[in-house]
């Protein structure tokens, strides 16, 4: 893999989606971009052109031809956790969302998608991929008004100290380590709880309440610590370009 340390030179992008409509707007898009963009049509396709010509990001569609996009992640996981990989998904289809996330893929977009919030979540999944690459977290992580310092453990917002739990913490913990990124319900049960609680979804949300209540303007109305109905939550720090 290439460095990272330049995020606006040409980056090497791997689309693998059958769909040769997808595949053209894509094209033309993530060249004016100044993206390389390499192509594949089948999931057997893709694996062999990421191990030739080792991209700095895939972009999948989870239906194709020969093989479910999923397997694909579960591959390219078992020897690349870094690389970051954005699924194409069908709004309906939850589970398979679910399922791509939790395979380790780092965010969707579902299709009919718009190019500009492709391109600001991969920019997302690579910023995420080049702060773990080169260790360089902040000691203290800023959304909006909320200040997280994460070397003290400390929370204020707008300067006021907020007393928060240690499970609301460790979520809070989690979701900025995934800052702007989707994190399903297992992934946040199974990190701040343990393994074996992966189903209690009811626990969650009692204490996104509980956290939207100690640290949103307005609880009922969210702006950082956003629902992915029937998937997860996602920790908006920054609108996304569109
Ligand atoms: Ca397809």
């Amino acid at each position: 893999m290439t460095d990272y340390a330049a995020p606006d030179l040409p980056a090497e992008i791997l689309l693998i989606e059958d769909d040769p409509e997808i595949r053209r707007v894509l094209r033309t898009t993530l060249s004016l971009e100044r993206y390389n963009l390499r192509e594949a049509s089948t999931a057997m396709e893709g694996m062999k052109t990421i191990a030739s010509c080792q991209p700095d990001a895939i972009i999948l569609d989870l239906g194709l031809p020969d093989k479910d996009g999923i397997e694909v992640i579960h591959q390219v996981r078992q020897w690349n956790k870094l690389l970051p990989i954005l699924v194409l998904s069908v709004r309906s289809r939850e589970q398979d969302k679910i399922s791509a996330l939790d395979a380790g893929a780092d965010d969707f977009v579902n299709k009919p998608f718009a190019v500009g919030e492709l391109l600001a979540r991969l920019r997302v999944a690579d910023r995420r991929s080049s702060s773990i690459l080169t260790e360089r977290m902040d000691a203290i992580f800023r959304i909006g008004e909320i200040d997280v310092d994460l070397a003290r453990r400390k929370v204020t917002v707008a300067g006021e100290e907020v007393h928060l739990t240690r499970i609301e913490y460790k979520l809070l913990q989690i979701l900025i380590r995934h800052a702007d990124m989707v994190v399903t319900h297992s992934q946040l049960l199974n990190e701040a709880w343990g393994p074996n609680h992966g189903d209690q979804v009811h626990y969650l949300r009692v204490y996104m309440l509980q956290l939207r209540r100690k640290l949103e303007k307005d609880p009922a109305r969210p702006r950082h610590l956003r629902t992915e109905p029937g998937i997860g939550y996602r920790l908006i720090t920054e609108p996304l370009a569109r």
